[in-house]
């Protein structure tokens, strides 16, 4: 089939990029020429394993191109995704400019019948608005196109998204037409084909599907950073509760890591969006609520246990240089919007401490975020990060921190103290290297 993705972002791109693997023609489109220019000479502008090799494969098959000509992307395909961003507005809600204006974009150019997929995550009633922004242009233009708008939420998962578009769980289809829903059969048939993965639903359950899904999940994180405060506090272990929790097959293992709270471009804004739009229909939801609330807090966390250790001791932070493994919100992206780093940079610079960084790929980005300045150093290796560091800090759960040389660690660190918002290590063991270790819901050891 003929695609046009509108958005060369994670979702986007990653999504043309496996569309064309699997034998469709996709043109992406994306109003930043820069990346476009990088996308066509065949530079990826995100890290995402897989992506890379993706996309060249495809591109020097002739299935994937890459243009700023959104009039051509509409004229090319009866098949478009919006997969474009929905940034939180000022009050939270979800900025729909975006998602908006591709729709006028549509409208001005379509000649004939189109279905407009969006994959962007977008409120409750979004579909209706860009539905009406067709209707509106074409009445302008004097021009009669059939068209559908279908509610196609996108759960890939940064760091993982070739693979989990090429294996999704579940392909969530929002729509009464049965035009479109044969079309979207016929696009993910090539991901189809173990078992029916299609869940065919109306358009607004299938709106609310996403939020649902993110706000679950973050729910799973703030439940589980609460429960790690409280153990804290009572000198049990939150890593042994988690085990002795997770083994029940209601709960299970998956999402119940304690840490230093959520971040990157979806749950923070998706929570936020949820709760904005439960507001708006006038019911108040007091779990949302303290889901935002609680990841507010946990994300001054690691700081906080910085700060208060120094302090004890009757110290400060000013003049200290604290190493920080980790920059990115999550492992195996480069991806640092709302990264729990930047709470923990920002409030270490405020205190007056230098900080000396490494993150195996988001270095370039941070560069981008925090410019020059005499208080950050970035580093090429997580041990260069250590040297001349009074202490290090752990934000992002890299597998290459996992197994670290403990005795080089506590050579290396002047005040030998490892404050780890990952509980990536056994206390003992660090302990037992002279280290002391200072972990999210777990007793201070050494
Ligand atoms: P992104 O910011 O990485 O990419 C968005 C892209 O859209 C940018 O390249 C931007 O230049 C482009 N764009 C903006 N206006 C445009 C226009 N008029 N025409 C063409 N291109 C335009 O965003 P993303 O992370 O890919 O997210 C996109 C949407 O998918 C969001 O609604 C997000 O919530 C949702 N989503 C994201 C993820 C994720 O993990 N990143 C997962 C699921 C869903």
């Amino acid at each position: 089939m003929k695609v046009t993705v509108f958005g060369t972002g994670y979702v986007g791109l990653v999504q043309g990029a496996v569309l064309a693997d699997a034998g469709h023609h996709v043109l992406c489109v994306d109003v930043d020429a820069d990346k476009v220019a990088g996308l066509q000479a065949g530079r990826m502008p995100i890290h995402e394993p897989g992506l890379e090799a993706l996309v060249h494969r495809t591109q020097q098959l002739g299935r994937l191109d890459f243009t700023t000509d959104a009039a051509e992307g509409v004229r090319r395909s009866p098949v478009i995704f919006l997969a474009v961003g929905t940034p939180p507005d000022e009050d939270g809600s979800a900025d729909l400019q975006y998602v908006l204006a591709v729709a006028r974009t549509i409208a001005t150019h379509m000649d004939g019948p189109r279905t407009v997929i969006n994959k962007s995550t977008v409120p409750v009633g979004t579909a209706d608005k860009v539905a009406q922004v067709l209707r509106q242009v074409l009445a302008e233009r004097g021009a009669d196109h059939v068209f559908d708008v279908v509610s196609n939420p996108e759960f890939l998962k940064e760091g993982a998204a070739v693979a989990d578009c090429q294996r999704p769980d579940r392909i969530i289809v929002g729509t009464d037409s049965p035009r479109a829903e044969a079309q979207l059969r016929e696009l993910y048939a090539p991901f189809n084909r173990n078992h029916d993965k299609i869940v065919v639903m109306d358009v607004k359950s299938a709106e609310l599907t996403k939020y649902a899904a993110n706000a679950m999940l973050a729910t799973k994180i703030s439940f589980m950073n609460e429960i790690a405060n409280i153990a804290e506090r009572m000198g049990a272990d939150i890593e042994a509760v988690r085990r002795g929790i997770g083994s029940d097959p209601r709960i299970g293992y998956h999402f119940i890591y304690p840490g230093v709270g959520y971040g990157g471009s979806c749950f923070p804004k998706d929570v936020k969006a949820l709760i904005h739009t439960a507001q708006e229909a006038g019911f108040e939801p007091t779990l949302l609520d303290a889901v935002e609330a609680r990841n507010r807090a946990q994300r001054e966390v690691l700081f906080s246990k910085i700060s208060a250790h120094y302090a004890a001791r009757g110290g400060s932070l000013a003049g200290k240089t604290v190493a920080v493994w980790g920059l990115a919100f999550k492992p195996n992206t480069d991806d640092m919007r709302e990264a729990p780093s930047r709470n923990l940079l920002q409030a270490l610079w405020q205190a007056g401490a230098t900080v000396q960084a490494h993150d195996p790929v988001a270095m370039a980005e941070a560069r981008r975020i925090f410019g020059e300045r005499p208080d950050l150093r970035l580093v090429d290796s997580p041990m260069a990060a250590l040297q001349g560091a009074d202490c290090l800090a752990i934000v992002t759960e890299w597998q290459s921190f996992r197994v670290p040389d403990f005795d080089e660690l506590a050579q290396a660190l002047t005040d030998r103290i490892v404050f780890d918002g990952r509980n990536l290590y056994d206390p003992a063991v660090v302990a037992r290297h002279g280290l002391t270790y200072v972990s999210i819901g777990r007793p201070v050891r050494g």
